[in-house]
């Protein structure tokens, strides 16, 4: 018999067909809570985006041995039962690192030269040219790049950052790259990185230790001149110290792909200030990168729970499959 497969989102009906050759697939892109927890009974396998992962969960799902997140960030898992019942966990690593990329450049652009900004008002019939040089933005060529979480996603950028816009980068992580020192590309401790960076790009997991890394001391840091981006998750910033930061003119300018609650909540003051740039957690959302993560999920799904190999099972769950 062939093993259920629970999926979760919206895919393309060739995934379908092809899903169909290997297991018996409950497709639930639009669910009730009822309905799920039904599917959930039976599940040996979820094809998942972003639902949490947790005790709840898998006390209704008896028979689930594989969850497959269709994304590399995999804070939705409860790592410690997930462990305890013995559920292993796959995500989609580096098949997105370019298009989270062009994302991360696209808000350094936006926020430094004020592109969504100074657009709006030829859009409200104002075409605004000042002699005041304060109205416009910064450059974002040659200029300082401190990255925070260089891995797989932050290689790329500092790679492109350094080619495209001869930036000068540096990073900090818990380990130093010492490879990558030949492509000048340098650890440098995380207060130093804050206090000489122009641009800062937050690109870690969320994790326990990563939860509210910038927080008021950190945005203090920074030069007045400087424009923070967070690619991460929304929990890794404290967003009421990025507000005053950012009111107060303590940082030039932010943007943020992701948020603590999403959708945001509509009065979250940091949509009211000019100088803040919020996309709705589109990092890896184009209909190329989309579809490669959804094949590789796939691919991951029949990897592990059918032929048993170790196909991009996250580090914390591997040893289930040892
Ligand atoms: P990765 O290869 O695992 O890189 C993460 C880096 O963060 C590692 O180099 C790690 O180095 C560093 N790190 C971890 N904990 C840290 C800490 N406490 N302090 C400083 N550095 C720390 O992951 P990736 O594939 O590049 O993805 C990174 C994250 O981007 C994902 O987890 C996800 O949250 C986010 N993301 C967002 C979007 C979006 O749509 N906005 C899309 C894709 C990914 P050390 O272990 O040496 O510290």
């Amino acid at each position: 018999m062939k093993p259920r497969l629970l999926v979760m989102r919206e895919i393309d009906h060739h995934f379908l067909d092809y899903l169909s050759n290997y297991f018996e697939t409950d497709y639930q892109p639009s669910f009730s809570r009822e309905q799920f927890l039904t599917s959930l009974e039976s599940a040996q396998a979820i094809l998942n985006y972003g639902i949490k992962i947790d005790e709840e969960l898998i006390q209704h799902a008896p028979r689930l041995k594989l969850v497959s997140n269709i994304s590399v960030g995999y804070d939705n898992f409860d790592i410690a039962a997930m462990k305890k019942a013995g559920i292993i966990g796959t995500h989609t690593p580096n098949v997105l690192n370019d298009c989270v990329v062009d994302l991360t450049f696209g808000l350094m652009l936006n926020t430094s030269r004020r592109i969504s900004e100074l657009a709006s008002t030829i859009k409200r019939k104002k075409w605004i040219i000042k002699d005041d040089v304060n109205y416009y933005g910064l450059d974002v060529h040659h200029k300082k790049l401190g990255i925070i979480g260089l891995g797989r996603i932050g290689e790329e950028l500092a790679r492109r950052a350094k080619l495209g816009f001869s930036m000068d980068v540096s990073y900090y992580n818990r380990r130093k790259k010492s490879e990558l020192e030949n492509e000048n590309i340098l650890w440098k401790p995380l207060d130093q990185l804050l206090e000489e960076s122009d641009f800062v790009v937050l690109l870690t997991p969320l994790t326990e230790e990563t939860r509210n890394l910038m927080n008021a001391s950190k945005f203090e840091k920074m030069k007045k001149t400087a424009i923070f981006i967070n690619m991460s998750r929304g929990a890794t910033v404290d967003e009421k110290a990025l507000y005053n930061a950012l009111k107060n003119h303590d940082i030039y300018a932010a943007a943020s792909d992701v948020f603590v609650h999403e959708p945001i909540n509509n009065d979250n003051p940091l949509l009211e200030l000019d100088n803040f740039t919020a996309t709705p957690h589109i990092g890896s959302a184009t209909q190329e990168t989309r579809n490669a993560m959804t094949k590789l999920a796939i691919e991951n799904t029949i990897e592990v729970l059918i032929n048993g190999k170790m196909q991009n099972v996250v580090p914390e769950l591997q040893m289930l499959l040892k």
